[in-house]
């Protein structure tokens, strides 16, 4: 495998970072994943534009222009002679000293990893997932904005070992309020009287590029999709939930904290919108 370093291509062994790197120390830095189907890196310019996005919020210079980021990726995808795959997109705020201060940062860390996606079993997308509620909240957006895609994923670990803890997969996060926010890597998706409602972003969820697609997606599948404020009465009884994320694309959730939601089977809405989305990795990207 060879994992691109710095503008180089290195064996697996020898992509290593200092220890006095910012990222590895603090968490400071941002991040994307990207998924690659059939020789297309699904919605590229849209990861690159909320990558960007991320490092601005937190004051991060990224040395490279969008269009060299790009060629970057390709470059690290084709020497992995990938076909399917995930690309790891990582930059940091490189190595500095000891303290917190970012200015010992001369140079941002770039490393692009490029490698095969382990998703969940089939059989979970056939018969959906068992999730719970986690009692870590999602982060305050006024501490540290969740729309920022950071390395600092401290709290979703912690609502993730809660789920594992309780025997399922994935954990809904909460906001402050007990508002619905998303889950530790995926955003949530409420089939509800004929409506698709999702969490409005400014509640404190990541603006999924996967929750975009499906938001769009909408229409297609005979529904209205609308953002609102959730309460976990609104999920709880949903006909349908679903979650989306570039690891996990579209999976049906079938019960939350032990209750059945809808039929307990994943829902016909669900099952077109799993449908439409496959339609799109086919066609909305970037061919290398
Ligand atoms: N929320 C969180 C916290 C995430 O980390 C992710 C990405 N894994 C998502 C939602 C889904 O975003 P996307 O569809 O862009 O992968």
């Amino acid at each position: 495998m060879k994992v691109y370093l710095d503008g180089k291509l290195v064996e697996r062994e020898k992509a290593v970072v200092s220890v006095f790197d910012h990222g590895l120390l603090y968490g400071d830095g941002v991040f994307e994943g990207i998924r690659i189907y059939n020789k297309l890196i699904f919605r590229l310019k849209e990861h690159l534009d909320r990558l960007y996005r991320s490092a601005i919020a937190i004051e991060l210079k990224i040395p490279m222009t969008k269009a060299d980021m790009v060629k970057a990726v390709v470059r690290t995808v084709k020497a992995n002679n990938l076909r399917d795959g995930y690309v790891r997109l990582v930059i940091t705020r490189g190595p500095g000293d000891l303290g917190l201060d970012p200015r010992r940062c001369k140079k941002a860390t770039i490393f692009i990893i490029a490698d095969k996606i382990a998703l969940y079993p089939d059989e979970f997308y056939q018969k959906g997932l068992a999730i719970i509620t986690a009692r870590t909240r999602r982060n305050y957006p006024r501490s540290l904005d969740p729309r920022i895609k950071s390395l600092n994923y401290l709290n979703n670990i912690l609502a993730k070992i809660e789920a594992i803890k309780s025997g399922t997969d994935e954990a809904i996060m909460l906001t402050c309020d007990d508002h619905v926010a998303e889950c530790t890597g995926d955003n949530i998706f409420a089939v509800h009287g004929g409506e698709l409602l999702t969490p409005p972003v400014s509640v404190g969820a990541l603006e999924g590029i996967t929750r975009e697609a499906v938001m769009a997606l909408a229409d297609k599948v005979g529904m209205k999709a609308r953002e609102k404020m959730l309460k976990m009465d609104d999920i709880y009884g949903a006909e349908e939930v679903f979650l989306t994320g570039t690891a996990a694309e579209i999976i049906s959730v079938i019960t939350i904290d032990g209750r059945k939601i809808g039929t307990g089977k994943p829902g016909v809405k669900t099952l077109s919108f799993m449908k439409e989305f496959k339609k799109l990795t086919k066609s909305d990207g970037l061919r290398y």
